[in-house]
C-alpha cells in the first residue's frame, strides 16, 4: 500500500499562492510516480483573509494543520493590514508557537555556477545548517517589552527544557548529514558566552547533549566571529546552533551569501510538526505580476520530502527530496532560466517549469 501523508498548505498573502501553485504541482508529480501519497489540503489564513473575516488564523485551519503529516506555507502578512493595535499579522509565528517549532532549519549552499557577492576558491563549496531557536530568547518578549519615558527593557529567556530539544534536534541533524555523505559531523554552537550568563547556560546545555556523541565532533563560537566567519571561510562549517535574535540575523547573512531571498528555503520543526516554508516574505511589491521567484519555495517542499523520508523511513521520499534540491540547484547553475531577483528575466511560471525539465532529465 501506498504511504499517505496530508499536507496542509497555507498559500498566505502577496506573492504566496503565486510561488505555492508551482510548488504543489511539481511535489504532486513526483508522488504520483513515487510509492507515495501527498494530500494537499488548502487551508485560509493570513493578512488578506484577516481583511475580509477578522480571523487571521482560523481555528479550522490550526486543527488542519495539527492534524497533518507536515505544513507547506508560503507566506504571511501584508503591510497594508495590520490588527487593530498596530501589531504585524504573522500567523506563521502563532503556528510556530502553537505547535511547539523550536528548531527554524536554514539550509545555507553555494554550489558552482551559483552567484554569489563572495569570492569562492576554485573548487570550493559551501553546504552549511544553521538552526535558529525559534520559540523564545530574545523574541520571547515580542510586543511586550517595557517602555517608560526613560527606559525600555526587553528580556532573553533561554530553557533548559527547549534548547535540550534543540540540541538534540541539533546533532540528530549532523549525525543524518554525515550519514548522507554531506558534512564531516560538527556541531557548532554560536553565542556570546564570554558576556552573557543565559548565554553560558545554553553552553552547557549544549556541552551536556555533545557529549553524547562522541561519533561527532562539537565547538563553540562567538556570534561576531561567526559573522566574520560567514564570509571569509563559509565551506568550514557544517551544522550551527544558535538563540533566535543571533539566529535571525545570521540566516539573513546566509540568504545574502546564496545570492538572495529567492533561493533561500527554510524549516520550522517541533518534535511533532513541522512547517515549510521560504525565508522571504510576501513580497508585496511584485504580487500579482508573475515574476516571484519560487525556487526558495520549491526548495522548502524539498526539505518536507526529506523530513518525511527521515521521519517515516521511507527511502524514497529522501531520495526525491535531494532529486528535487539538485534540479533546482542544477537551474540555478545554468543560470539560463532566471527570474528577476537573480539578474534573469524569467517568469515564475519559466522557473518552475526549468525545475520540471530538469527533472526530467535526472
Ligand atoms: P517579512 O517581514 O515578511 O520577512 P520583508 O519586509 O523582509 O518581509 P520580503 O517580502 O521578504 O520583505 O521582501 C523583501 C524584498 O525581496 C522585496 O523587494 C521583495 O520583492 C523581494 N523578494 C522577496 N521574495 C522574493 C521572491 N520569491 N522573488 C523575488 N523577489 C523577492
Ligand atoms: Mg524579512
Amino acid at each position: 500500500m501506498k504511504h499517505q501523508f496530508d499536507i496542509a498548505v497555507f498559500e498566505g498573502d502577496g506573492i504566496g499562492p503565486e510561488i505555492m501553485e508551482p510548488t504543489v504541482k511539481i511535489l504532486a508529480e513526483m508522488a504520483t510516480a513515487g510509492e507515495y501519497a501527498l494530500n494537499f489540503n488548502v487551508v485560509p489564513a493570513g493578512a488578506a483573509h484577516y481583511a475580509a473575516t477578522g480571523e487571521s488564523l482560523p481555528e479550522a485551519s490550526m486543527d488542519a494543520a495539527r492534524n497533518s503529516d507536515a505544513i507547506l506555507l508560503s507566506a504571511m502578512g501584508l503591510p497594508s493590514v495590520r490588527y487593530e493595535d498596530g501589531t504585524e499579522i504573522s500567523p506563521q509565528i502563532d503556528l510556530r508557537k502553537a505547535l511547539t517549532l523550536f528548531a527554524g532549519v536554514r539550509p545555507v549552499r553555494i554550489f558552482p555556477g551559483q552567484k554569489t557577492p563572495l569570492n569562492m576558491p576554485e573548487g570550493k563549496e559551501v553546504d552549511f545548517v544553521l538552526i535558529r531557536e525559534s520559540t523564545e530568547g530574545l523574541f520571547h518578549t515580542q510586543g511586550k517589552g517595557e517602555v517608560t519615558q526613560d527606559e525600555a527593557r526587553e528580556t532573553l529567556l533561554i530553557t533548559r527544557d527547549i534548547s535540550e530539544k534543540l540540541f538534540r534536534f541539533t546533532f540528530g541533524l549532523a549525525k543524518e548529514r554525515k550519514q548522507q555523505g554531506r558534512g564531516p559531523g560538527r556541531v557548532t554552537c554560536v553565542d556570546k558566552a564570554n558576556v552573557f550568563r543565559s548565554f553560558a547556560f545554553f553552553r552547557e546545555i549544549f556541552d551536556a547533549e555533545a557529549k553524547k556523541h562522541p561519533d561527532l565532533t562539537a565547538d563553540h563560537a562567538y556570534v561576531d566571529a561567526t559573522a566574520l566567519w560567514f564570509v571569509l571561510k563559509p565551506w568550514d562549517f557544517d551544522v550551527l546552533v544558535t538563540e533566535n535574535m543571533f539566529g535571525d540575523i545570521l540566516s539573513d547573512l546566509g540568504a545574502g551569501l546564496m545570492g538572495g531571498l529567492g533561493v533561500a528555503p527554510s524549516a520550522d520543526i517541533g518534535l511533532e510538526h513541522a512547517v515549510f516554508q521560504p525565508c522571504h516574505g510576501s513580497a508585496p511589491d511584485i504580487a500579482g505580476q508573475g515574476i516571484a521567484n519560487p525556487l526558495a519555495m520549491i526548495l522548502s517542499g524539498a526539505m518536507m520530502l526529506d523530513w518525511l523520508g527521515v521521519r517515516h523511513d521511507n527511502p524514497k521520499l529522501v531520495k526525491d527530496g535531494t532529486r528535487l534540491r539538485e534540479a533546482v540547484e542544477a537551474v540555478i547553475g545554468k543560470g539560463e532560466v532566471l527570474t528577476g531577483d537573480l539578474g534573469g528575466t524569467a517568469g515564475t511560471q519559466d522557473a518552475a517549469n526549468a525545475v520540471v525539465d530538469m527533472l526530467g532529465q535526472s
